[in-house]
């Protein structure tokens, strides 16, 4: 991170303000009160989370970062309905989740489309699966594969797409159910930088373009800074809310803002929560000695 004095993220322009007070204003899609997840392990109990409570309002996009373990996995999962809190609810539109539904659409990390199946017949799943008759479904399975820019491969099998593609069809597959929210794990982990970016940017224009909310886990700095309205940041042991921060780089986003004093200000941040001063010394310290002969003095060459 750069040494630059970067302001306080917390200092906020009254353009900023004002965007979130408007934000707040907006109905609550999802909110999430007292929740508590323990799990029962050999040696006792785990408590995954504690007391989180948390409104997610319409068309937000949320990101949520924390270290391994501190209980992300967990999180999405309760709010998808594939698994139950220990005490605390969900609520989606004011009605307590207790199972999956297809107003909760789920894009993971690994790639889940069904193999055996071309691109539009898994989009088209969940729209038959839901009762739509045949030619309906394929009318709008066709609308949302021309959205994510696959007209030309809607026949074609998930093995003879790219990671990027794929994750594309994830998207749409999820987006064809018309879901309140999209609550996504990680989705573009397994991808390359570049690709990487251009999906965050295809997300970007996807979310400005549809009614949708979103609930994104990452553990990329920079990604949740650039998707996010907030970034709600996790501690582990137990998992719970560190901070809940308000990104104030403009909206909508545009990668020439990855340098902008907004944005890194924020990353310090979320770093600082992240990757906390160790007070013991620094366990990262390697201890280099030689161990082969070295000829050239490369501090001397540079
Ligand atoms: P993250 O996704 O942030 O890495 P997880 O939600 O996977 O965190 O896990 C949070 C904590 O709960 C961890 O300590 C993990 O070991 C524990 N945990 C998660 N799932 C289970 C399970 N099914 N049984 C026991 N412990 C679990």
């Amino acid at each position: 991170m750069t040494d630059m004095n970067l302001p306080d993220y917390k200092q906020q322009s009254d353009a900023v303000r004002d965007r979130f007070d408007r934000l707040k204003q907006r109905p609550v899609t999802m909110e999430v009160r007292g929740l508590h997840k323990e799990f029962a392990t050999r040696g006792g109990t785990v408590q995954a989370l504690k007391d989180i409570n948390l409104k997610i309002h319409k068309r937000e996009f949320v990101c949520v970062i924390g270290p391994s373990g501190c209980g992300k996995s967990t999180l999405i999962r309760i709010l998808a309905g594939l698994e139950q809190p220990t005490s605390g609810e969900v609520l989606l539109d004011g009605k307590a989740v207790t199972k999956p539904g297809p107003e909760r659409g789920m894009v993971f990390q690994g790639y889940t489309l069904f193999p055996w199946l071309t691109v539009k017949q898994n989009v088209m799943f969940g729209l038959v699966e839901s009762g739509y008759d045949k030619n309906t479904a394929e009318a709008e399975a066709r609308q949302w594969i021309d959205l994510i820019g696959l007209a030309r491969f809607e026949n074609s099998y998930p093995h003879q797409l790219s990671g990027g593609m794929k994750q594309r069809v994830a998207i749409a597959r999820a987006l064809a159910n018309k879901p309140k929210i999209l609550l996504m794990d990680e989705p573009f982990g397994a991808l390359d930088a570049q690709t990487r970016a251009k999906m965050q940017a295809y997300l970007l224009e996807i979310w400005k373009n549809i009614d949708v909310t979103v609930f994104f886990i990452t553990h990329d700095l920079d990604e949740a800074v650039y998707l996010a309205d907030r970034i709600l940041v996790l501690k582990a042991n137990p998992g719970e809310i560190d901070e809940l921060i308000e990104v104030p780089v403009p909206q909508p986003r545009h990668p020439d803002q990855f340098l902008s004093a907004e944005f890194l200000a924020t990353k310090k941040r979320v770093e600082e929560l992240i990757h906390p001063p160790k007070e013991d010394g620094d366990d990262d310290h390697l201890n280099l000695v030689r161990m082969v002969p070295v000829s050239d003095e490369v501090g001397s060459v540079f």
